[in-house]
């Protein structure tokens, strides 16, 4: 089985501007390319769980958010790593465009995202750990077993997942 260091998006890899989606607009965290290579290089996946409920608000779509991880991956293949995955939950309960209004199991605090990547990459989350800024992604680990800890974005990223891992 494998192992991963779950990460969150906005606020833990990269500043938390509201509704983030041009990649001109993205400013990593401090340590957080480092943690990244640093988790792979350790033989953990590295993937990310995001709410990006800014499509289900109508604010950007789907494609916009494939192209921001596309951009993040092409920034990071530049150190020589990269994220294995991107998980992300386009929905919210309100939301005025049909498609996107569920209450689904993906949105975190639930762990549908987690479970998911755990399914497809066969990982064992006993083994496995999440950072993010909110209580909500901590929660999203702990539902589905795994361990974590909140990061604040005002710290750098490779001091917490290094203390870790
Ligand atoms: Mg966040
Ligand atoms: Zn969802």
């Amino acid at each position: 089985m494998n192992k991963a260091v779950f990460l969150d998006r906005d606020g833990t890899i990269n500043e938390d501007m509201a509704y983030l989606y041009k990649p001109e607009d993205f400013r990593w965290i401090a340590g957080a390319k480092e943690a990244i290579k640093y988790a792979r290089d350790k033989g953990y996946l590295v993937i990310i769980v995001t709410n990006q409920s800014g499509v289900a608000r109508g604010y950007f779509t789907e494609d916009d958010v494939k192209a921001l991880h596309n951009f993040i991956n092409d920034e990071l293949q530049k150190i020589n790593t990269k994220i294995d995955a991107f998980y992300y939950c386009p929905h919210h309960p309100k939301s005025n465009i049909p498609k996107y209004k569920a209450e689904c199991n993906c949105r975190k605090p639930k762990s549908g995202m987690i479970l998911q990547a755990a399914k497809d990459f066969d990982i064992d989350l006993s083994a496995s750990f999440i950072f993010g800024d909110k209580e909500r992604d901590i929660l999203a680990g702990y539902g589905a077993g795994v361990k974590g800890e909140i990061f604040d974005p005002k710290g750098n990223l490779f001091a917490l997942v290094s203390k870790y891992i």
